[in-house]
């Protein structure tokens, strides 16, 4: 099966009470592991790809030709959308044109006017190509490649506004923040979210920044009107962490254990465990 739109999968996780993992990719190695482990767990999966990623693998061209060669020669038979993380307007089109199957238009920083206006724009492109967008009201804290939120709560009227453009999928701040959460971090806001479920109905929320967040609230969340969830750092985490490991045993010195199918598989073993777990606690198993 080729590359879809997020729009049934997420429907259907909204309608089901589970959410969909988008796990986020920087190579070959990851974008493997991940579609590897979503069609063991009969799972939906969304690919996330981030503009500086994008940049990193070589352009979203290499992405798309990279992808799309996975799901034919690895023989993924589980709905699998490519999207784009965080796009700016010019990123979501280059996106587009390039084939990706689904796009994040993150017109948060800007003036709600504008943010609303570029959304729209976007909107009539995705409907006319049969692809799935998401838009941002109120900026998600931390620090995601070079994007800077203050993680303020959205206000729920704009999420409104913004979701009645006819967008598949909301992200919104509810206090969640990207990568390693401080030791004082308070929690979700799920009042907001509640709030913005009461507005929006039954357009399928995104909880970014889902590292860190205790299952429990993850939970919680989805309970809610998550359908989404970002998984981005928890993945390097694991990934780093076992890599150091082989190191540090000195496994790269013994026979070939320098050669990169060696030395990058005990990370790329340590991502389709970490994938396998967030599946389980989303609900996503057995729903492809
Ligand atoms: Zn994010």
């Amino acid at each position: 099966m080729g590359l879809v739109s997020a729009k049934e999968m997420l429907e259907k996780a909204k309608a089901g009470k589970y959410a969909v993992g988008a796990f986020n990719i920087n190579n070959l190695e990851w974008t493997k592991a991940i579609l590897e482990t979503a069609e063991e767990q009969k799972s939906p999966v969304m690919l996330a790809v981030s503009e500086g990623a994008g940049k990193y693998m070589g352009g979203y061209d290499v992405i798309v030709g990279m992808v799309n060669g996975m799901l034919k020669d690895l023989n993924i038979t589980v709905p699998v959308a490519l999207h784009l993380d965080h796009g700016s307007y010019n990123g979501a089109k280059a996106c587009i044109e390039a084939g990706f199957s689904s796009i994040m238009f993150d017109g948060s920083s800007l003036p709600f006017e504008e943010n609303i206006e570029k959304t729209k724009e976007l909107v009539a492109i995705c409907k006319e190509k049969g692809m799935s967008i998401e838009a941002e009201v109120g900026s998600i804290g931390g620090e995601e490649d070079g994007v800077v939120g203050m993680g303020e709560c959205a206000d729920p009227q704009e999420c409104k506004q913004i979701a009645d453009l006819g967008i598949t999928m909301l992200a919104a701040g509810i206090g969640n923040i990207h990568g390693v959460y401080p030791e004082n971090w308070p929690g979700l806001r799920f009042d907001v979210l509640d709030d913005i479920q009461k507005e929006t109905g039954i357009m399928p929320l995104v909880l970014h920044g889902g590292t860190g967040i205790p299952d429990d609230m993850i939970k919680k969340a989805i309970s809610l009107g998550v359908s989404k969830i970002n998984v981005n750092t928890e993945c390097q985490l694991v990934f780093a962490a076992a890599t150091r490991e082989y190191i540090e045993a000195g496994k790269d010195k013994q026979g070939k254990g320098f050669d990169p199918r060696k030395l990058l598989a005990p990370g790329a073993a340590a991502i389709k465990a970490k994938v396998k777990e967030k599946m389980e606690v989303f609900g996503s198993v057995g729903k492809a």
